[in-house]
């Protein structure tokens, strides 16, 4: 069997943070994977105090770009699929009215131009995004929404015909991060006498939901390469933001997966509890 992947994300950077590292992995293992990002990122906010600067703020979608280009080459993303929408913003932001946002595209044209890239590139495994109940920004809330409608509609011949013909990929997956992680990790930071940066996370967390794992993707050949690809969106990305602050060892002694929770399936559920494919 040719494997194939499709992630779905909403924002340049959203690749690179969420299941990042799995996907290196099957890059690695001879796994088609294909990039779909729904807009250019415009209204986020410069994280970087080093990139913070009027040439980088003026050329922001630009330079975006170019970022996820790099990333996406480090995590062995052989297509990337630009949808083209502009950046929502966060909940109750002024972007949000702009009739240009993800969040106000017909539902229509949005999802026959996601069916039409399932269609063509024909993965058996998709990821989307789960509820969004611990992070509800619009573009990542109509990825979860759009990414469960598309999923059903590619198989549908009588849906969206003029996109090509029908394939139906067998899972939905969405990366997530389980509570058990942040707490491990944590723990893994405070018993070497480190200062964790997760107390605020675990915090919040606590009163967060806890997403199911169905699968955990392992990632000790490539945390490396997703913290570079992470780096790589150097104006969004803190150089010494927390994820950075936690030494690869530590993930790789104490939680070396990427987790994963089913959204959908249209034929066989999951044999392998490590890998997206499995039984397939
Ligand atoms: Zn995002």
């Amino acid at each position: 069997m040719n494997r194939r992947l499709l992630a779905i994300h909403a924002h340049p950077d959203d690749e690179s943070s969420k299941g990042a590292g799995a996907v290196a992995f099957y890059a690695d293992n001879e796994v088609h994977c294909a990039l779909v990002v729904a807009t250019g990122g415009e209204e986020g906010d410069i994280l970087n105090p080093a990139m913070d600067r009027p040439e980088i703020v003026e050329n922001l979608p630009a330079v975006r770009d170019a970022e996820l280009e790099k990333a996406a080459g480090i995590l062995g993303f052989g297509t990337i699929y630009r949808l083209g929408y502009r950046d929502s913003g966060m909940p109750d932001s002024a972007a949000n009215q702009r009739p240009d946002a993800f969040t106000n595209a017909p539902e229509d044209e949005a999802l026959a131009a996601i069916v039409r890239i399932i269609r063509s590139e024909r993965p058996q495994v998709i990821l989307g995004y789960d509820n969004q109940k611990n992070y509800p920004h619009p573009d990542h809330l109509r990825v979860h929404e759009l990414g469960l409608k598309a999923f059903h509609a590619a198989g549908d011949d009588r849906q969206f015909p003029e996109a090509g013909p029908a394939w139906e990929p067998a899972r939905l997956f969405a990366p997530v991060f389980s509570r058990d992680r942040i707490v491990r990790l944590h723990a893994a930071m405070l018993a070497r006498g480190l200062e964790s940066p997760l107390s605020r996370r675990l915090e919040r967390i606590a009163d967060g939901e806890d997403p199911r794992v169905d699968v955990q993707v392992p990632i000790d050949s490539t945390l490396t390469r997703a913290r570079d690809a992470l780096r790589s969106h150097a104006t969004q990305v803190d150089p010494n933001g927390f994820w950075f602050q936690i030494p690869e060892e530590v993930v790789l002694d104490n939680y070396p997966w990427e987790d994963f929770t089913l959204l959908a399936a249209s034929g066989s559920s999951n044999t392998d509890p490590h890998d997206l494919f499995g039984g397939l």
